[in-house]
């Protein structure tokens, strides 16, 4: 009687609530290569993520590169609280100018051939630190094609020099010409150049 229900209640175990041992390994197996196979395409996923995140960090870069590259280095603009100073000249039909008196604000000169730029307002600083208001605070009108001093004179792209050659305003930065004119804001350290002349 006893051997008897301890094999019946062997077989009902093994015949319906259980797998067998065997399928039990058949199923371990087979869960295994499920996991493997997704182990794989989280890795390759990952992979291929992180290239992407290298190839677009290489792009950003040398776009960026290119860019600074483009605009002659990083331009920077002056916030209130800074103090830059830049060289400047003008030549007209290959005469030196004299420098500029001392001159009010803040983007200004001391009569020392610099342009001094210590903003002390926001009307003064970042992208308003021009060349234009630099002029400007001196009573000469610089725009893209014309010069106008306070005393009259007045210089506009075609206009002749005394020696009969047609005259172009030009502004050189550091050398390079440079088609912003009044609106470029000069650098620290930067050497300018403005000039009326020969095409
Ligand atoms: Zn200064
Ligand atoms: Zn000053």
């Amino acid at each position: 009687m006893e051997s008897q229900g301890r094999m019946e209640s062997e077989g009902t175990d093994r015949g319906t609530d259980r797998p067998s041992r065997k399928e039990r390994r058949r199923l371990r197996q087979l869960r295994r290569e499920r996991e493997g196979r997704r182990t794989h395409r989280r890795a390759a996923l990952r992979r291929w993520l992180v290239r992407g995140g290298i190839a677009s960090g290489c792009l950003v870069a040398v776009g960026g590169g290119y860019w600074l590259w483009a605009q002659g280095g990083p331009h920077r603009l002056p916030k209130v609280g800074d103090h830059w100073h830049a060289a400047y000249e003008v030549v007209i039909c290959g005469r030196q100018q004299p420098p500029l008196a001392y001159s009010p604000g803040n983007i200004h000169t001391h009569g020392d051939g610099l342009i001094h730029i210590h903003p002390t307002t926001p009307e003064e600083a970042g992208r308003n630190a021009n060349l234009g208001r630099f002029f400007a605070n001196s009573g000469i009108t610089v725009a893209a094609g014309r010069i106008r001093y306070p005393d009259g004179r007045a210089y506009r792209d075609g206009d002749p020099c005394p020696d009969g050659t047609r005259g172009r305003l030009r502004l050189l930065v550091n050398g390079e010409a440079n088609a912003s004119m009044d609106r470029y804001v000069p650098q620290d350290g930067d050497k300018l150049r403005i000039e009326f002349g020969p095409e």
